[in-house]
């Protein structure tokens, strides 16, 4: 692997100094969180930023806090905290799910959430995530903090809105009753990025309907990850092996993916037929057996 160009680097003690550094060394600063998507992206000179900000000592970053009806979680959460919390698995099994299939304990242990949607890769696993659990995301810059839902973060691949002198801080999961979710992903071999990936999050109303959906799938070019016609097809039915097959078959037809060396466009597309239909069935499954075990 070639070698990056010059750069300089600052270690931020707190997020005002990091945000102070940001604005000294502008548009040519980065930051740096567990480093495993930017290093690779500088020895390949993808990017070339003249400065790095470290923000690895801002603990309070780190954070998984259960507040109220949200799950709030620092963007300098590693992969490996959330794949090991048992607050997060119990209201989102999703991210567990998730968290299980990304890259490897090397990776997990340094990488982090906020990296991983800044990066705004299209295979991110935890974008798709993201997108199902209607986070909402908490910037802070100069002028103060703002808050963004997730729909609005990523403005194409590898671009978002968070501007260069401003760092996401933390992410927001909507806690809801009676509703649970799942992930799951097609890998050629463990550790490698989604030949194609799908994730659910369903809320059942006192008769047993699916009151509420968000359906995301990864890496098969579906504008903004969301499969809305699945969506809209499923909401306020009641569960049934056809619906989710109905809803498979929507994903599968408005997904856009490329063939590429992990499989070929129409196996992408059964990939996300299949893969809509597992998450459903898994989502749907999870909110009846909490409310059996709590009944
Ligand atoms: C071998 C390998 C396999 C992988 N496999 C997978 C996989 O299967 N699925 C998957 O989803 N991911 C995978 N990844 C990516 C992994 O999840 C990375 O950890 C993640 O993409 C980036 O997180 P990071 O903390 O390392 O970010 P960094 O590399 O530090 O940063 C990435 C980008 O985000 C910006 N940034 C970071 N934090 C912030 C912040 N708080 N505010 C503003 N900007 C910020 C940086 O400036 C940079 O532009 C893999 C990575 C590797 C190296």
């Amino acid at each position: 692997m070639q070698i990056p160009a010059a750069f300089e680097y600052a270690r931020a003690e707190s997020l005002d100094h990091a945000l102070q550094l940001l604005a000294e060394h502008g548009e040519e600063s980065r930051v740096i969180a567990g480093g495993h998507s930017l290093l690779p992206m500088m020895k390949l000179r993808i990017a070339s930023p003249e400065w790095l900000i470290d923000i690895n000592d801002l603990s309070e970053l780190e954070h998984i806090t259960e507040d109220g009806d949200w799950l709030r979680v620092g963007a300098l959460a590693r992969h490996v905290s959330l794949l090991e919390s048992d607050v997060v698995v119990g209201h989102f099994p999703i991210v567990r799910d998730a968290e299980k299939t990304i890259a490897d304990p090397l990776v997990r242990n340094r990488g982090t959430i906020g990296g991983s949607l800044c990066q705004a890769d299209p295979a991110e696993d935890l974008s798709t995530v993201c997108h199902v659990l209607r986070a909402e995301l908490v910037i802070r810059g100069p002028n103060g903090e703002r808050t963004v839902p997730m729909k609005e973060l990523h403005r194409g691949p590898y671009e978002t809105s968070v501007e260069p002198n401003e760092i996401l801080t933390e992410i927001r999961w909507p806690i809801r009753a009676r509703s649970s979710s799942a992930y799951t992903k097609v890998e050629r071999r463990v550790g490698d990025w989604a030949t194609a990936a799908a994730g659910a999050s369903v809320t059942l109303g006192a008769q047993g309907q699916i009151e509420d959906v968000a359906i995301g799938l990864t890496a098969v070019g579906l504008d903004g990850s969301t499969a809305t016609r699945s969506q809209d097809a499923v909401r306020g039915q009641q569960p049934s092996e056809d619906l989710y097959a109905e809803a498979g078959r929507l994903a599968a037809e408005d997904c856009n993916p490329m063939g590429d060396q992990r499989g070929t466009e129409a196996y992408k597309r059964h990939l996300a037929d299949e893969l809509t239909r597992r998450v459903l069935r898994t989502a749907v499954g999870r909110v009846m057996s909490n409310a059996g075990s709590r009944g």
